[in-house]
């Protein structure tokens, strides 16, 4: 009923969860509706974040240099990571303000329901770090999910060999729900109270 080209547009803000056929409809509309420059702020941001951005090195965050900003900064400690499931917990975690060390992204859980195995997360890449680095405690902190529960036995187990602390956010985040959704203080306190795994 539309044109091809629009008829993509709406496909493409389709792809986005939580969108559906009318809404995304109705961005088209919007978009289509944009000025020049704006257009061109969105089509530059979209397109420069898949070209500039790259996984850091070390610890899988985003960046745009080789290694984040968090992994740069000499002043965080060396020796306490947090391992997260994705990037957007780093963001979560950081605003509370209270954590000073580094950070390591697994990039999903163990999921055997729908194939996902350690070997396809960044697992192995920890196990080096843990080796390399003088690391004294490593923070699990996945989301609270059997998934998230499965990974964090996982990782304990994995990391029990080698000579250091494995602890994990404090019960308290609300079961089935995402570091992302927690408030601040819940979130400070599952950190503040920790425990040996
Ligand atoms: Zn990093």
């Amino acid at each position: 009923m539309y044109p091809k080209q629009f008829e993509l547009l709406i496909e493409s803000f389709r792809k986005l969860s939580g969108v559906g056929a009318k809404t995304a409809e109705r961005y088209a509309f919007e978009v289509l509706n944009w000025e020049d420059e704006t257009w061109k702020q969105f089509v530059d941001a979209i397109q420069n974040t898949k070209t500039k951005l790259h996984q850091c090195e070390r610890c899988g965050n985003i960046s745009e240099e080789t290694l984040c900003e968090i992994c740069k900064d000499n002043t965080r400690d060396q020796h306490v990571i947090c391992v997260v499931q994705e990037v957007r917990d780093i963001a979560a975690i950081e605003k509370i303000n209270e954590y000073q060390g580094q950070y390591h992204v697994l990039n999903g859980v163990i999921n055997t329901s729908k194939g996902i195995l350690p070997d396809d997360l960044n697992i192995a890449s920890l196990v080096e770090r843990v080796k390399q680095q003088e690391v004294k405690e490593v923070i699990i902190a996945m989301n609270p999910t059997i998934e998230g529960e499965t990974t964090a036995l996982y990782l304990g187990k994995l990391l029990s060999e080698y000579p250091l602390k494995v602890t994990r956010l404090a019960h308290g985040l609300p079961i089935g729900s995402h570091i992302d959704y927690a408030d601040e203080l819940t979130l400070l306190k599952a950190l503040e109270n920790r425990t040996e795994l």
